[in-house]
This record gives C-alpha cells, sequence and structure tokens, in this order.
C-alpha cells in the first residue's frame, strides 16, 4: 500500500513509499482508514519541530472499519466503525502512566510520530484504544474525534470552561474553531481573534457561534475593542490556539486579574512575552498535552448530536497520492480541515 511517510528527521524529508500492508498481532486490529485530517503536529512534523522516529508514516486522526483481528481481542468484529485513540505504547509503569495521565509519559510511542500512523489504506492499533463510532455519525466527521478530545482535554477537563464566563480565543484554526464551539456549549461568551489571513475562518467562526469576530489588525486598539464587545468587562479565559507568539502577548493583556490562560497551539520555538503579568494578575496558566481517555466519548457524542458541528470544518479532501498539494493547502491556511481520503482514486 502507498504511504505517508517521513523519511529522516530534518526540515521537509516528507515522501509516498510503498510499505507492506499490517497484519494484526494479539491485542491488535487492522483499520482500513476511510479518512485522516492532516493535524497542525504534522506540519510541526514536515518542519522537523516535532519528535519523529523515521521512516515512519504520518497521521493520527482517523476514522475507519475494522477489517482484521488479532487474536484475544473481544468486544470488537470485523465491520465494526471506529477511530482509536493514538497511543500504540505507554511504558505502563511510570509515575504519570500509573496516575492514569498516560499522555505525559515519556515512553509513549504515538502513531504517527514514533509508530505506523494513518496516512495510508490500513492501520494497525492496539483495540484498548478503539471507539466505537456512533450510528449516524459519518466516518469523515469522526476522524476529527483526536482534535476535538485534545481540546476537550484543554479546554473543558483543564482549564474548566464555565456557563457565564468572557472567554477570548486566538486562531480560528480547526483546534480554535472546535474551542469556540465547546466554549459555547458550556455556555460562554465568546470572542475570536484573527488576523488578516483568517478572513474567511473568522466569518465561519461567526456562523459557528462567537459572539464577536475581531481581525486584530483592522482594529487600533485589541484591549479596547474586547473590553467594549464584552461590555466593559475582560476575559475570564483566554485561550491561544494560533501557536503565534503576539498572540500568546495579546492574550495576557486581555486576561482579567485572576483570569486562566489555557496554551493549545504550539509556537514550535521558544518565545517572549510579559511573563510578571502571571504574577500580578495571579494568572492561572494551563497546559495540555494531547488527549486522556476520558475526552473520547465526551467528543464522540458531541460530534453525532451536532453539538459540535465537523461538517462545516471539513473544507478540502485528497487523495492519499495528492499529500503534498494536501500539506501545501493547510501551510497556506486555505481552508479548515484537510482530509486524506485513502479510497479516493
Ligand atoms: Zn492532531
Ligand atoms: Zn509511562
Amino acid at each position: 500500500m502507498i504511504a505517508v511517510r517521513k523519511i529522516a528527521r530534518g526540515v521537509g524529508n516528507i515522501e509516498l513509499q510503498d510499505v507492506p500492508e499490517p497484519h494484526a498481532s494479539s491485542g491488535q486490529v487492522v483499520i482500513e482508514v476511510n479518512s485522516a485530517g492532516i493535524c497542525g503536529t504534522d506540519l510541526h512534523i514536515y518542519l522537523d519541530e516535532f519528535e519523529t522516529r523515521p521512516p515512519v508514516t504520518i497521521g493520527h486522526e482517523l476514522a475507519g472499519v475494522i477489517v482484521e483481528l488479532g487474536r484475544d481481542v473481544e468486544g470488537w468484529r470485523v465491520g465494526d466503525r471506529v477511530t482509536t485513540e493514538t497511543y500504540f505504547s505507554t511504558c505502563g509503569r511510570c509515575l504519570d502512566c500509573r496516575r492514569g495521565r498516560r499522555n505525559l509519559c515519556v515512553h509513549r510511542r504515538s502513531i504517527g510520530s514514533k509508530e505506523e500512523g494513518a496516512f495510508a489504506q490500513y492501520l494497525l492499533t492496539p483495540a484498548s484504544n478503539l471507539h466505537r463510532v456512533p450510528d449516524g455519525l459519518d466516518l469523515e466527521i469522526a476522524a476529527l474525534t483526536e482534535p476535538l478530545a485534545c481540546t476537550i482535554h484543554g479546554v473543558l477537563e483543564t482549564a474548566g470552561v464555565r456557563a457565564g464566563e468572557n472567554v477570548v480565543l486566538a486562531g480560528p484554526g480547526p483546534i480554535g474553531l472546535l474551542a469556540l464551539q465547546l466554549a459555547k456549549v458550556a455556555g460562554a461568551t465568546v470572542i475570536m481573534l484573527g488576523t488578516h489571513f483568517d478572513i474567511k475562518r473568522l466569518k465561519l467562526a461567526k456562523e459557528l457561534g462567537a459572539d464577536a469576530v475581531v481581525n486584530v489588525q483592522e482594529v487600533d486598539d485589541v484591549v479596547e475593542s474586547v473590553r467594549e464587545l464584552f461590555g466593559s468587562e475582560g476575559a475570564d479565559l483566554v485561550v491561544e490556539c494560533s501557536g503565534a507568539a503576539a498572540a500568546a502577548k495579546t492574550l495576557v493583556d486581555l486576561a482579567n486579574r485572576g483570569a486562566r490562560f489555557c496554551q493549545m497551539g504550539l509556537y514550535g520555538k521558544p518565545i517572549t512575552f510579559y511573563q510578571d503579568a502571571v504574577c500580578y494578575k495571579e494568572l492561572v496558566v494551563t497546559g495540555t498535552n494531547a488527549s486522556v481517555t476520558s475526552a473520547w466519548p465526551k467528543a464522540l457524542k458531541l460530534l453525532a448530536q451536532r453539538q459540535v458541528d465537523g461538517s462545516r470544518l471539513i473544507t478540502h479532501r485528497f487523495a492519499i497520492a495528492e499529500w503534498d498539494q494536501a500539506l501545501e493547502t493547510v501551510k497556506k491556511k486555505e481552508g479548515v480541515k484537510v482530509i486524506l481520503k485513502p479510497g479516493l482514486a
């Protein structure tokens, strides 16, 4: 089968290669990939800002159908519609694993970076990582379960957005637009910030429920504009989803005293901003690293019930062989979520 692979560390080094089809050992299943989303992480892998163990097939956001079961797999059948968590293995022995925080295990080997990933026709995964896709939820939209689970972990479970709060999000990419919908489901008032590059995405943010959107390059004073929109209040929670240093600075300025700062985006390099504000304002800064199991059933439920509208986020579909065009689309920030579909010729 053909697969999109990182063949060596360094910028680029991504190629289409022919690799053997996987087979399931004990406790594993093979999934035929229906849809696999391109993530910001894949872009960081392209730029070599994210650790990989090449040669390895990339891609970690997927949904598909089980086509092969290994020995000792119970509760699953060939033909089941599924999505899979991304940790191929964690050590099971370290303090983080034992505390149920597998996402923080330093020995974590995730699909799409250290183990074979989803930008191929077939994917091998431990059966213990599977989640059933509810009837009526399209497999293409179910490929958004992973980014939504990450966002649920960051925004709902860790930063704890609550009803009645003022929330400012920076970066209307896939994660930002998912965070926006979660904050609205939670009952917050939400303002989305973007730049000239984001005109279309800001429009979409409005359609997906943002109370207001602000192009930071169009206003003289972002802090003043946002306060006005909130009825002369600041933000109780700010969420950085852009991975742009300037956004971090703006969000710290926008945060109320005692507010929470939630970091979702990756900058890919060290950045500087006025950290003393964390003291003076008593900001609570929360980080988020991938997802935890508890977020997955919630993600599937929110997508199935359309409380989070996944369909509006998927803007481009490409065949595996068109991966470079797909990556280019992501790089140029055209559209929102770009999906690779092995079934497309
Ligand atoms: Zn992802
Ligand atoms: Zn561990």
